[in-house]
């Protein structure tokens, strides 16, 4: 089929839709009307396509360079030009305009967008996986000991293994089409006790026994049977809460990131945590 004449309006949107500013040139523009009296010859901005909706910063040789998520490659020039002004505002210590902040944070609560940074995490953060043994822990061990412990030994072994990402939002994810399990690579490390990572593989496994329910249109993901054996995980609730304050803490260690003499900025809204 021939597609039909464009009109007037259509015309329009394609015309704006080709020939859209350079982000080099938005950053450029932001940088002149913030006024920074500090010395930059080049900007380089490139489109990473990270698991999650990240975007970084920094300033090296008189240069801005950023890394900005690839789904922010197709949002309109006001949001690249508010994301510009929320990243460099925090690159020079100052708070970028109100305008700004909610012009970028509005457009990452979109549906389109949200959809998009979900499908994005799933695919790139947790199917890139890695190898089961950690530099700390071997999520393989850890799956034996606990399927004779728990379940009999019933369970066949899944593909298991870390995320590529060290995600702070995804802590783990048992995925059925695939039949793997990934655990965020952030709790792979010194300063995570033993059973927070054997819960969460737990809880991961818990999704083998337990498929999803459907209930009219709705989806149960927690059965009220998995809760229950759920809670019969040795300490469930103080090995709940050391996860918790692991995730604060982690959070609280990501902001700090924001602290400009470090002259690197990630800029991570805290919107997508499921
Ligand atoms: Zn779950």
């Amino acid at each position: 089929m021939l597609p039909s004449p464009p009109t007037a309006k259509r015309l329009q949107l394609t015309l704006a839709f080709d020939s859209p500013p350079k982000p080099e040139e938005v950053f450029a523009q932001v940088f002149r009307r913030l006024g920074f009296k500090y010395p930059v010859n080049t900007f380089t901005i490139a489109f990473h396509p990270y698991a999650n909706l990240r975007n970084t910063i920094r300033l090296r040789n008189q240069g801005i360079q950023a890394r900005l998520s690839d789904v922010a490659a197709s949002a309109p020039a006001i949001v690249l030009e508010a994301l510009a002004e929320v990243l460099l505002a925090s690159l020079f210590r100052r708070k970028p305009s109100r305008e700004a902040r909610e012009c970028y944070m509005a457009w990452t609560f979109d549906p389109q967008v949200r959809e998009r940074v979900d499908a994005n995490r799933r695919t790139r953060g947790f199917k890139l996986m890695r190898p089961p043994q950690g530099q700390y822990y071997n999520l393989e061990e850890i799956f034996h000991r606990l399927n004779r412990d728990h379940f009999q030994g019933r369970l066949r072994l899944p593909r298991l293994g870390w995320s590529a990402e060290a995600s702070l939002t995804l802590l783990g994810h048992h995925d059925s089409a695939h039949g793997t399990i990934t655990i965020s690579r952030m709790l792979d490390s010194s300063s995570v006790p033993l059973d927070v990572v054997e819960y969460l593989v737990y809880h991961e496994m818990l999704h083998i026994v337990y498929p999803v329910q459907r209930r009219g249109h709705r989806r149960v993901i927690h059965t009220r049977e998995f809760q229950e054996a759920e809670r019969r995980f040795p300490n469930y609730r103080p090995v709940q809460q050391t996860l918790k304050s692991i995730v604060k803490r982690s959070h609280r260690q990501e902001k700090r990131l924001v602290r400009p003499n470090r002259r690197r900025v990630r800029h991570v809204p805290a919107a997508f945590s499921h």
